[in-house]
């Protein structure tokens, strides 16, 4: 016989005052109703909320935030007029304070719960001293609102877009480059793509900054290849926009959520800009990747050579190395580095930047790291310090388990999710590595995003 179902103490369109007693994945506030999980977006640890219930699922539920009851000094007035409504920051209403405490917390916790890890040194969170302005790229879709042409980001899990005069944690450059192409553009009267119909040609605006060079490119995505008074159009962009080093188009013909096309077309000036990050030189072309908060990533890169401790004679490791940034920031103190990436594209900027820089103690491969790795121990190969910056989903087992045969004296783990970076902290845990400290750094001010440095030794 079926055990009866416990009833979920919740019902949809409900209201229910619920005490908040934390902050989820997204930065929605979390509190229980007869202990069971309410997600209310926008309520925050502290507070006493009256939510109204939007969705009810098997284990967790949904709630709009009504009115806040009682509220906590953390609040503040998001300076954004469009924070509401647009889907690119979850967190403005928290001071910025709260933010650094929080993220800490979320890694604390991510480590205690799901790493089952005890006695590790978890560091402030390295925050910004002005947390804003800090985004050296704005990729921005166009569209119309009451027969004008727009820009704005999509509101959340939409494709609605949410109309911004200005965007306060874009470089101020991003902003001008969006806001002023798009005058052009509709004087001109050069059409903007819609996603209904697949018809138009201007789909996204782009702007990419080198925040240490001043140099500016403008990428404009096209749905198609001609684009009506080009000249006019780029001599335009030139005269208004002084800064643009680069004018640039991509095409992208496809029904798709993909930003980028593969075909790209140099209108005018360079096909690349520059920009540093210590004394580092990358040469960043459109599609390239690069860090977006160049200021942090110095400061999560220091951090990485610190760990590192690197005085000439190593040998380093760089699991998921993209255009080798980690690496050649480390090839500066090491004998040599090698890089591995699974994107060709990425290992070719890795080398042209490796070259550019005079590093020739860097050497990339692409291919997973989980295959390659494995195969540079079977060759022999002997690392003193292994590097590993996976994406969200963090390390294959293969690699950790090449890693833990490989007994490098150190390893550093750079990571975007708290989630993966304690289960992988647990495995190394066991494998003969002790995690020795932690240091988490705001990569991203006012969204929910935690980045960490992490330390481990062998035992
Ligand atoms: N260390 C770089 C990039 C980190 S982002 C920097 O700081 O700029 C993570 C990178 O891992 C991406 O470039 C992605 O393409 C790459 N990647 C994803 N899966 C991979 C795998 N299995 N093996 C190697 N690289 C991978």
């Amino acid at each position: 016989m079926a055990k009866p179902k416990t009833p979920v103490p919740v019902q949809k369109n409900e209201y229910y005052e619920i005490d908040i007693t934390g902050l989820g994945h997204e930065g929605e506030g979390v509190g229980k109703v007869d202990g069971f999980t309410v997600f209310v977006p926008k309520a925050l640890p502290g507070e006493r909320v009256k939510a109204k219930i939007t969705k009810v699922q098997k284990t967790y539920s949904y709630g709009r935030l009504i009115e806040t009851l009682v509220s906590t000094p953390d609040r503040e007035e998001p300076p954004c007029p469009i924070y509401h409504r647009c889907g690119g920051c979850q967190l403005q209403h928290l001071s910025y304070e709260a933010q650094l405490r929080h993220k800490r917390q979320t890694v604390v916790d991510a480590l205690t719960r799901i790493g089952k890890l005890e006695g590790v040194t978890v560091h402030e969170t390295l925050g910004m001293s002005d947390p804003w302005a800090y985004r050296n790229k704005a990729q921005v879709p166009l569209g119309e609102i009451d027969g004008r042409l727009a820009v704005g980001f999509y509101a959340p899990r939409t494709h609605e877009i949410i109309e911004m005069q200005g965007c306060g944690i874009q470089h101020p450059y991003n902003d001008e480059i969006v806001h002023t192409t798009k005058e052009i553009l509709q004087d001109l009267g050069i059409t903007h793509y819609d996603e209904q119909t697949h018809t138009g040609l201007v789909r996204h605006i782009i702007g990419r900054v080198g925040f240490n060079t001043g140099e500016t490119m403008v990428v404009l995505v096209t749905n198609g290849r001609k684009i009506p008074q080009v000249e006019t159009l780029v001599a335009k962009i030139r005269e208004r926009i002084p800064h643009v080093v680069s004018i640039v188009q991509n095409v992208n013909k496809q029904q798709t959520n993909v930003i980028f096309g593969r075909e790209t077309v140099t209108l005018w000036g360079s096909d690349t800009i520059t920009d540093t990050i210590g004394d580092i030189k990358f040469d960043i072309s459109a599609r390239s990747f690069f860090q977006v908060n160049p200021v942090q990533t110095e400061v999560l890169y220091g951090k990485t050579l610190e760990y590192a401790q690197l005085d000439g004679s190593e040998t380093v490791l760089d699991a998921y190395c993209g255009i080798g940034t980690i690496s050649l920031f480390l090839a500066q103190k090491a004998k040599a580095v090698y890089g591995v990436e699974v994107v060709p594209e990425a290992i070719e900027d890795a080398k042209k930047n490796a070259a550019l820089n005079g590093l020739e103690n860097a050497h990339f491969e692409v291919g997973g790291a989980e295959v390659v790795i494995p195969r540079w121990h079977e060759e022999g190969v002997k690392a003193d310090v292994i590097v590993v910056d996976p994406p969200r989903k963090g390390c294959e087992e293969e690699l950790l388990a090449a890693i833990a045969e490989m007994k490098p004296e150190r390893v550093v783990y750079v990571s975007c999710n708290p989630g993966t970076l304690a289960r992988d902290l647990r495995y190394l845990e066991d494998h003969g590595f002790r995690t020795v400290e932690v240091q988490p750094v705001d990569m991203f001010p006012h969204t929910f995003h935690v980045e960490c440095c992490v330390l481990l030794i062998r035992k």
